[in-house]
């Protein structure tokens, strides 16, 4: 009997629903002795893998061995994505069938690293992939190992000291190798070696500089904020600010946000201004608090900045001063000494600094 195999799995996948996955397989491989089943096993479960990678999970021990006698390119590809077979038996059927790459993945995952290690060296000779695997496992015992697996091989250590970048310390490895040791264009490398940390210094003196600058830019930010005042008052009163302030700022839209702060939190000491020294918790009087937490009466700052600040303006009253805030949020790189309006700062840190 023909069998149109493309015709036929894409027939039994379409319905999955009625013929079970498990149902295909049993039949075909009850008919091991009529036809080439394991071949049309192969051809099914891959496409069932492809449209469904969970649906076939029961046969994926099955599938490793299909996949390794029939289309060997693919077995990578479905050992990455599969969860589902046994690491053991993979790898048994990897050494049977002599498939290194495959070997070193299920090694990589099972945890031996320092035997897939010894698969690439030894077996594939491929010192840059061994370089890549070691690179990818994070581990730094890996590294010895790699050293030591390519010392007995002078080819080996030259390729292995122009892949040290960011990874090995060269004269760790100069210093491994055992004397009389001829290493092929040493000069060379060693001479690249350099070229390359020069580079990297560079590159790294650059971003420093970058970070620097980054900081230095975010602290004066949160300077700016942290020297603001933050106004605490009673609800009507805070309410009743808020009306008036956004009947002035009704212009330019923007939302005024008054906070209201649990004052004991967010003082030193225990809540109490820093002027008069009295709690700052007497009703129906305001605070204002900053972010450097210290706080005060609404009438004992203003009358110290009086004191204080002999540009003051002293037609300049409180609500004028409060309804300042929060209204140059956008502009911020220039208004602060120039604002027409003084702002509130907290005397004791403003004065300390000068
Ligand atoms: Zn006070
Ligand atoms: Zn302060």
């Amino acid at each position: 009997m023909m069998l149109d195999c493309k015709r036929a799995v894409t027939l039994l996948i379409q319905n999955k629903d009625l013929i079970s996955p498990s149902k295909v397989v049993s039949q075909l491989l009850a008919a091991r002795n009529k036809c080439d089943s394991r071949y049309f096993l192969h051809l099914y479960l891959h496409s069932l893998f492809e449209m469904k990678p969970h649906a076939g999970r029961d046969f994926h021990d099955m599938q490793v061995e299909l996949y390794a006698d029939y289309d060997p390119k693919m077995l990578i590809p479905f050992l990455r994505s599969s969860q589902h077979y046994t690491l053991e038996k993979a790898y048994d059927v990897c050494v049977k069938r002599d498939l290194l790459r495959e070997q070193v993945f299920v090694l990589g995952r099972m945890g031996n690293s320092k035997k897939a290690l010894a698969v690439i060296i030894n077996k594939l000779g491929d010192i840059e992939e061994a370089v890549e695997f070691v690179s990818m496992q994070h581990d730094d015992d890996l590294w010895e190992e790699l050293v030591k697996q390519c010392l007995n091989k002078p080819e080996m250590v030259g390729v292995l000291l122009e892949h040290t970048v960011g990874n090995l310390d060269p004269l760790h490895i100069v210093n491994m190798v055992p004397n009389g040791l001829e290493i092929p264009r040493l000069r060379d490398r060693l001479v690249k070696i350099i070229t390359d940390y020069r580079t990297e210094t560079s590159l790294r003196h650059g971003c420093n500089d970058i970070l620097k600058a980054d900081c230095v830019n975010l602290l004066v930010k949160c300077f700016n904020e942290a020297k603001r005042g933050i106004c605490i008052s009673n609800e009507e009163e805070g309410a009743q600010m808020q009306r008036d302030r956004s009947r002035d700022s009704q212009a330019t839209e923007r939302t005024v946000i008054t906070r209201t702060v649990e004052v004991k939190s967010k003082t030193r000491g225990d809540a109490r201004c820093c002027v008069c020294f009295d709690p700052l918790s007497v009703q129906n009087v305001s605070v204002i608090a900053f972010f450097c937490c210290h706080a005060y009466h609404m009438d004992c700052l203003v009358d110290s900045m009086h004191t204080f600040s002999s540009k003051k303006e002293a037609g300049v009253t409180l609500r004028e001063q409060l309804s300042g805030y929060g209204e140059d949020e956008d502009d911020d790189d220039s208004d602060d000494n120039h604002s027409s309006v003084p702002r509130l700062r907290c005397i004791l840190c403003t004065t300390a600094a000068g």
